[in-house]
């Protein structure tokens, strides 16, 4: 994932600053409205129901860099096509596919077997000073933690909204929902404000590093054993940094996870720095530069050092 890098007060200057304690009405009218103004591929699907196949393309992060969407937009990873792409039109139709499984998978101080209703959601959203925008940047699953998220979404009898649906069908068109499936997912956003096209590129790459972690062993294991090797004081700076951003502190595997992601893969200060960190910009940069070198050899190693974004962004979007 990728939060903004940003404590709760300063993203409500930047960003309007959500109505609290809305009614179920109001909040299911807000929902309607959200869908029917957003509009994508989620509302697309919502208004003409789900018998056409949802395109597929591959792209590079190069490709992924010079482009805009304009709808929502589904790739493979070109360097390792496990990796599925969802390049949304705006921060707002990623926040509505994906906020509800943030809450389940990985939001601090929520039930990780407990899909929330739209009430709940929202409260747990506006609780932490966030909105559907903000929640996060940047989303990253591994296939078998959005299958348990739909099983247990039907189990609880939880509505689903019609971007959560759309997914559902992309998942199950990949053979995602089946039991045993390899697949990770990233998103990212079309830099509509407030996200610029440099901080697009950002986000992409901090995604691209969450997808290596998931569909290759050995880069898992080669982060967990940087992560152990990691003093108790360094180790201490990345979970308070983790923890302000929201993450759950209590699922290692997500620390180490973010820790990689954010450490090499996040080239701007606005997501991260050694100041976020609470050690010196040296302290970082040795931290930095050891886990590179050590890192295992494959298509991920060369972005670690990638200057971004890797192509120039068009300003406009294109449609598909
Ligand atoms: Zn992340």
């Amino acid at each position: 994932m990728l939060n903004d890098g940003l404590d709760p007060d300063q993203r409500i200057r930047i960003l309007p600053q959500p109505k609290r304690k809305k009614t179920g009405l109001w909040l299911a009218l807000g929902l309607v409205c959200a869908i029917i103004v957003t509009g994508g591929a989620g509302g697309a699907w919502f208004m003409f129901g789900r018998s056409t196949a949802i395109p597929i393309d591959t792209e590079t992060e190069a490709q992924i860099d010079a482009s805009q969407p304009c709808d929502t937009k589904v790739s493979h990873f070109a360097a390792d096509p496990e990796i599925v792409v969802i390049d949304f039109p705006n921060l707002t139709i990623q926040g509505l596919t994906l906020d509800r499984v943030a809450a389940l998978i990985e939001k601090a101080h929520l039930p990780r077997n407990q899909v929330l209703d739209d009430v709940d959601l929202r409260e747990a959203i506006y609780d932490c000073g966030d909105t559907i925008e903000s929640y996060y940047y940047g989303h990253d699953y591994k296939a078998a933690d959005l299958a348990r998220f739909f099983q247990l979404a039907a189990q609880q009898n939880i509505t689903l909204n019609a971007h959560e649906l759309w997914l559902k069908q992309l998942l199950n068109q990949l053979g995602w929902l089946d039991p045993g499936a390899v697949g990770a997912l990233i998103t990212l956003p079309a830099a509509v404000p407030p996200v610029t096209e440099s901080m697009r590129a950002v986000i992409l790459h901090h995604e691209i590093s969450h997808g290596a972690f998931y569909t290759v062993p050995a880069y898992e294991a080669y982060a967990e054993s940087f992560w152990n090797s990691l003093t108790d004081v360094d180790r201490a700076a990345f979970i308070s940094f983790l923890s302000t951003e929201g993450y759950d502190t209590n699922n290692t595997n997500l620390m180490l996870n973010e820790a990689q992601a954010y450490l090499v893969f996040t080239p701007d200060p606005q997501f991260f720095s050694a100041k976020a960190l609470g050690m010196s910009q040296a302290q970082l940069d040795t931290l930095r530069e050891g886990y590179i070198a050590g890192m295992p050899s494959f298509w991920l190693t060369p972005l670690a050092n990638e200057t971004l974004p890797v192509s120039a962004p068009l300003k406009a979007c294109q449609t598909n």
